[in-house]
């Protein structure tokens, strides 16, 4: 298959959508990128890779780190987390707070914001600890010594993360957070200011194409019965209360940020990420979700 030719015709066909869309401002940090970024990068199991754009540019893989908190919490905690946190699709938006108070604090799936703030709590070692398993995590995978948090994104998490922290005291409130909101938090909001380029997020999921073995080094990253649940998660719940429209549309699992990333899974075969920023009004980026769609369809390689 010439994935180049593919992205190169998708490339073609996207630049009216570039753009098209809002870029979030409620973090102010990721509302100073601009709109105009377009990237898309393909790493197959056999160790080819291709990309068009802005491939070699950081931004900020916000959500698209609940993967990996959540690979290295099947790890450690096991079947274990499933009791404190569901795996159903929410059909609400990734920050509400009405089903969770009405669902007793235990989060619907992995994926929302607070089923996030439970998984950083399950792996939670001490604020210095665990944000420097996730980095050694995320910088193995990628293959970047180089991945770092984005400090002044974290920060801005920080100050603006007012319906982060209701979540996250809610939680508490019902006995399903062990540290205290501000810790978890910590982690929460570092792990969504991770920055790296759309080749190295690319390169990062891999090892879910290839049932837990990063074909890149030959270590297993998940045992192959996980890596398993990961796909069936994130076609579930991975692109908010639109994973319907997304999976008819692309077909494939896949997990989004509002940093305008969203990563996807051809399991046996490949990963294929996209970036652009302007997202539209689920919270996707636009211009991603439709080159992921054109990708399926010239490729001709969906799931189903
Ligand atoms: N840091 C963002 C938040 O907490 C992540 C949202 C997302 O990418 O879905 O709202």
């Amino acid at each position: 298959m010439d994935y180049q030719q593919i992205l190169n015709k998708i490339y073609d066909e996207i630049k009216p959508l570039i753009g098209k869309g809002k870029v979030p401002d409620y973090i102010p940090a990721l509302g100073n990128v601009s709109a105009d970024h377009f990237a898309m990068a393909v790493s197959t199991v056999n160790g080819e890779e291709f990309t068009i754009g802005d491939a070699d540019k950081n931004f900020s893989i916000q959500s698209v780190s609940k993967v990996f908190t959540l690979t290295i919490a099947m790890d450690l905690v096991g079947d274990k987390l499933w009791k404190r946190v569901g795996r159903e699709p929410s059909g609400s938006s990734f920050n509400s707070l009405v089903q969770l108070e009405y669902e007793n604090g235990i989060p619907r799936n992995p994926f929302i914001n607070p089923g996030a703030i439970v998984v950083s709590d399950a792996i939670f070692e001490g604020r210095g600890k665990t944000k420097n398993r996730l980095l050694k995590f995320v910088r193995e995978v990628s293959g970047n010594a180089a991945i770092s948090f984005d400090e002044e994104v974290a920060e801005s998490e920080r100050k603006f993360g007012n319906r982060n922290r209701a979540m996250a005291n809610l939680m508490k409130s019902f006995n399903n957070l062990n540290e205290t909101a501000d810790d978890v938090l910590d982690i929460y909001f570092h792990q969504c200011s991770i920055g790296m380029t759309t080749l190295d997020l690319a390169r990062s999921v891999l090892f879910l194409a290839n049932s837990g073995i990063d074909p890149k080094t030959g270590n297993k990253i998940l045992s192959s019965r996980m890596t398993k649940k990961m796909n069936s998660l994130m076609l579930t719940c991975g692109l908010y209360d639109a994973v319907g429209d997304f999976a008819y549309r692309v077909g494939l699992p896949g997990k989004s940020g509002v940093g305008g990333g969203i990563a996807a899974i051809v399991p046996d075969e490949l990963t294929v990420a996209v970036w652009s920023p302007a997202l539209n009004k689920h919270g996707n980026s636009y211009a991603g979700t439709k080159a992921l769609e054109l990708f399926t369809t010239y490729a001709d390689n969906s799931i189903f």
